[in-house]
Order: C-alpha cells, then structure tokens, then sequence
C-alpha cells in the first residue's frame, strides 16, 4: 500500500527526513502538497503565493525528473488526505512537522483522526535545527533571552548526516491532480521578482547560497547592516519554504570559514542570524499566544492610534521620510525589504506613528515572500518593546540618523524613491532641511513631487514616551 509524503513548509527532496524514510518504506510513494487557506494565522499571503507556485512547480519538476510527480490539491487538509487516501488505498502519512501553534494542533488532531481510521501519520524535523521544546534552561523552561537559547541550541543539536535527493521515486499510476495553472497564484501585478532575480525552488536556493558563501560572507558583520549592500544571503524565503534546510546553510558556512574562504567570526554571526529564526521558532511555540497578544502583556494596554491616513502612507513609502519610504517601497516591489530597514520601518509605524504593531505584522505577512508567522510576530514585538528578548520601547530610532549612518551615500534612498535622485547626500535623508535653491536644482517640489514628513520626528517621539508613560504608570 502507497505512502502519502505530505509536502508543506519542506519543498525539497535533499536532506528531507520525510522524504529519506518514506523512500526506506519501499513502498509506491504520493508525493502530495495541499493548498489549506484554513487558520487565518496559517493563510499565505499574496507575495507568499506568487513564490508558492513557483516553487510548487520546481518541486514538481524534480519529481518528474525521478519518475513521479506532485499532487496539487486545495482544501481543508484532513478532508483532502483523505479523499486521497480513498483513492489509492494508503495507509501512511509521512511529512514534516510544523510548529507554528495553529499548525501543530491541526496536525495532532489530523493524526489522531486518521490513526483511529488505521492510517499511521509519522512526523519529522525538518526544518529547524532543533525541535522547539527540546532546547530548554536548566529549570527546564524555555529560554527567553537569545544568547543563553543560542549557545544551548549549539551545545545541545549535532548536524544531520547530509542526505542527497534520491535518485528514484517510485510512485503509483497519475492519480487526480489539481491543475496549477487553474489555482491562479500568479498575480502579474505587482511582479516580485522585480529588482531581485529570485528563483524560487530547490535549486535557486542552493545558488543563492553559493553567492553568499563567494561574497557576502566575508564581510557579513558589517556588510549586513548597509542596505544598499549585497551582503546578505537572501535565503529567508528559501528557508521559509524548506527548499534548503536550515543545517545545511550553518554546515556550508562553517566549512567555508574552515578552508580558509570567510573569517570564523563572520560564519559566526551567519551562523547567531539562523539562530535568531530558530529562537522565533521555539518562542512561539511555546508562547502561542505571542501569535496576536504582547508577549509582556501590560504593551496590549498600549494606547494606540487609529490612523487610516498614516497607515496607508506608511504602506505605499509616502511617509516623508526617504530611508522608510524606500523600505516601504523595496518591500512592494521585491518582496522582502533589508533587515535594518525593516527595524527602522517597524520603530517608525509602532512609534512614530503610535500604530498596533499587529497592523504591520498583517502587512508584512502579505507582501513578504519570505513572511513567516514565528520570525514576523518575534520581530516585530521585538521593536515594539512587548517581546521576550525586545528592544527597550524607549529606544527610539530617528529615521533620518538611521538613514545618515546606514545610507551614509544614499544609494539606497535613490534606488527606491527616484524622485529625490537630485537631492545631494548631505540633505538626502531630511529634505526638508535643505534650502530652496538644492530642492530647485534637484527639481524637487516637497508637497509635490514628494511628501513632507507625515509627522516630526520630535514631537513623535515625546508623544511615544508618553504613551509608554500611561502603561508604566498602570503596571
Ligand atoms: P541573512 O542576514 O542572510 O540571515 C540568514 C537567515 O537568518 C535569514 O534568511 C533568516 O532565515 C534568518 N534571520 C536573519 N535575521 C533574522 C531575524 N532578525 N529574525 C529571524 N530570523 C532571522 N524574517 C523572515 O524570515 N520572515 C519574516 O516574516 C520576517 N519578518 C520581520 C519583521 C521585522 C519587523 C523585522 C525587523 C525582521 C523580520 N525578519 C523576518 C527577519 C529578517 O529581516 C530577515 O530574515 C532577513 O532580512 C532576511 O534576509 P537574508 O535572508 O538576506 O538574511
């Protein structure tokens, strides 16, 4: 009888525990991927879907390649396992676990409800380095400041033997498949793949890791905060949808800093970077109310703003401020938008603006293509000042300084708002301090061509300290 290999957030056949026991079965294989919009925390957001077809058909393409194919299917999950499995008579479901709170209680209750029909349901780790719950402190709780977690990740989990793609998978004759051109995820307008050659699958991201590993890593320390910089890996997305695992990004690193290619150090931070992703992972894991609620619970008290007029402004980088509204507008049209600016665009909407952090989360999980619901909701609480190991609230970032130091030529600013191209460096990140003749000669009308600052900076900031006020006071 067939085994079932469910396909989710591990789009790959190299290093897949599942996909390494179900071929140990013998046994005639489905590999099968199905499109469940079910738990609003579980929905994949439009960019998320454009790099979901995509890598759907790579997945697909590698299949064929090893004499099978994917099973395309869209629904609820237990409802579409099944259907499958009376089809073909299987009795098995071998996948990868997720962890994200809504996730792992739809599997348990999947698996419980197909065991007691005699359908075994077996899981793996497949995509984290360990599995959340496993790395604890010595009173056996989970950790929640960073530093101790990372080093007791290190100490405690040991690389995987490496496992290559098998060469074969035997399947079962074609059963029903959705047609994926039919599902319509993909939304020519905008087109993500704009400003950055992102392909999507197992073999782009082993690409992207070689570029890294021949250029960025060297310098990672600092190249990682110079947003104009190519000196990042570009994997979150690779590593959102499992086409890499995360052991096989630390182990590439590490030998490369081993022969000698990259600084120990810079592996090292590399290495601290997916430590992060894994410590978002086993929070909210964890802390599952994290998903929605401040993991300190006095920030839900946080007097917030409704401000529809700023929060579009913030959305479409009309905000008046040229270091957030060129993350703003990186982020639409590529996808992913850099670390440091993500940090600067957060403090701005959450500060700035007094805007629910949550807002920004929504946005974020919609446009990102590497939106990941543990590493969005983690950072984003992580500026707010309400997560576990967060950034004090008080500190709070000015966009222009930011945008002095880390855009220090305004590359970045001039890629992504064209309009202030002219505008020279020195009043590039606070146009509005120049004086008439620099904007004239640049040609631009502020009020016009390019907004003025949505709000000032420092009446923003007393207004942020003293909504922290209100909730300090009532602690
Ligand atoms: P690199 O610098 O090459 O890092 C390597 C890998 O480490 C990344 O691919 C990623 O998997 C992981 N990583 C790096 N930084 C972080 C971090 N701070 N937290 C968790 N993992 C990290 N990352 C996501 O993958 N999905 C998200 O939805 C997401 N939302 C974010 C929201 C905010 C407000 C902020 C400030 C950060 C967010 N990040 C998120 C983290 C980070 O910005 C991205 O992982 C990073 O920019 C991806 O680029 P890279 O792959 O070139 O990173």
């Amino acid at each position: 009888r067939p085994v079932i290999l469910w396909f989710r957030q591990d789009l790959r056949l190299a290093d897949n525990p599942a996909v390494v026991h179900a071929v140990e079965t013998g046994r005639p294989i489905l590999p099968l991927y199905i499109l469940d919009q079910g738990p609003a925390t579980l929905q994949t957001g439009a960019a998320s879907l454009w790099w979901l077809d995509k890598s759907l058909r790579a997945l697909d393409a590698s299949l064929r390649a090893r004499s099978s194919l994917l099973i395309l299917r869209r629904g609820d999950s237990e409802a579409e396992l099944r259907r499958l499995i009376d089809e073909t008579g299987a009795d098995a479901v071998f996948l990868n676990r997720r962890f994200e709170p809504d996730a792992f209680a739809r599997d348990a209750d999947i698996a419980h409800g197909l065991q007691a029909d005699g359908v075994a349901c077996k899981g793996w780790n497949g995509t984290l380095l360990a599995r959340p719950g496993s790395v604890l402190n010595g009173s056996g709780q989970p950790y929640k400041v960073f530093t101790p977690f990372h080093r007791a990740l290190l100490a405690a989990t040991v690389a995987p033997p490496p496992a290559p793609a098998p060469a074969d998978i035997r399947t079962l004759p074609e059963p029903a498949s959705d047609d994926i051109d039919a599902w319509g995820l993909h939304p020519t307008r905008p087109d993500w793949s704009h400003g950055f050659n992102w392909t999507p699958g197992e073999a782009g991201a082993e690409v992207a890791l070689a570029t890294f590993l021949s250029r960025g890593l060297k310098s990672y320390g600092k190249g990682r905060d110079i947003p104009a910089e190519p000196a990042t890996s570009r994997l979150s997305p690779h590593l959102h949808f499992g086409e890499i695992s995360p052991w096989r990004a630390v182990e590439a690193a590490r030998s490369a800093a081993a022969d000698g290619r990259a600084p120990a150090a810079e592996a090292d931070k590399f290495v601290a970077e997916i430590g992060w992703r894994e410590f978002s992972a086993h929070l909210l894991h964890a802390f599952p109310q994290m998903t929605d609620k401040a993991f300190r619970p006095e920030y839900d008290a946080m007097p917030w703003r409704d401000d529809p007029a700023a929060l579009e402004a913030w959305k479409r980088g009309q905000t008046g401020y040229p270091v957030v509204d060129a993350g703003m507008r990186e982020l639409w049209a590529t996808g992913v938008m850099h670390n440091r600016v993500r940090m600067i665009v957060a403090s701005f909407l959450i500060k700035h603006l007094l805007i629910d952090w949550r807002e920004g989360e929504r946005w974020f999980r919609d446009t990102l293509v590497d939106a990941d619901l543990a590493s969005n909701v983690q950072n984003w609480q992580w500026v707010a000042g309400s997560g576990a190991d967060a950034s004090p609230y008080f500190r709070i970032f000015n966009p222009v300084t930011q945008g002095q130091k880390f855009d220090a030529d305004g590359r970045y600013v001039r890629r992504w708002v064209p309009e202030l191209r002219g505008v020279p460096d020195r009043w590039l990140h606070a146009p509005w301090t120049a004086p008439p003749e620099v904007l004239r000669d640049a040609r631009v009308r502020l009020g016009g061509d390019y907004p003025r600052p949505i709000v000032d900076h420092d009446a923003a900031r007393k207004r942020a300290l003293a909504a922290l006020g209100t909730i300090v006071a009532a602690r």
